[in-house]
């Protein structure tokens, strides 16, 4: 069984072809220069109707502020990864900015709230990459 992949619309294409790339990138707002992910109709820092938000490279380093241990698989193509761990990051990009992916590095015993990560791609067909995790080592 295959992973299922994402399906971009006009909203996420940019982020999917950066992802493919390697490259993290968010939507800012062309009014007020603040990151909404994902992104709405509307900006979420500013409120404006007309954000013409435009897709910018950061660079994918967070902190954990949540995770769960993944012990089922409730999707096909992940029977194989169980038990995986989702972490829930907020980039240090912007406070209240958060993305959700796996941890590659398993039930790793320096997961903890708080801890450094950065961003790194998981390839789930040769076009397509999706954002995950990995530990950073700490001072
Ligand atoms: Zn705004």
């Amino acid at each position: 069984m295959t992973r299922p992949v994402p399906v971009p619309d006009a909203q996420s294409a940019a982020f999917w072809e950066a992802a493919a790339r390697h490259v993290l990138c968010l939507a800012r707002c062309g009014v007020c220069g603040a990151f909404s992910h994902p992104p709405d109709v509307v900006c979420d820092h500013c409120g404006s109707t007309s954000p013409g938000f435009t897709f910018t490279p950061v660079d994918g380093q967070g902190a954990v502020r949540s995770w769960t241990v993944m012990r089922q698989s409730f999707l096909p193509g992940f029977e194989d990864l169980i038990p995986f761990v989702l972490v829930d990051v907020e980039l240090t990009e912007q406070p209240g900015v958060r993305l959700i992916g796996r941890l590659l590095d398993g039930q790793a015993p320096r997961l903890r709230l708080g801890a450094p990560v950065r961003t790194v791609f998981e390839h789930i067909r040769p076009e397509t990459a999706v954002p995950a995790f990995t530990l950073l080592e700490e001072a």
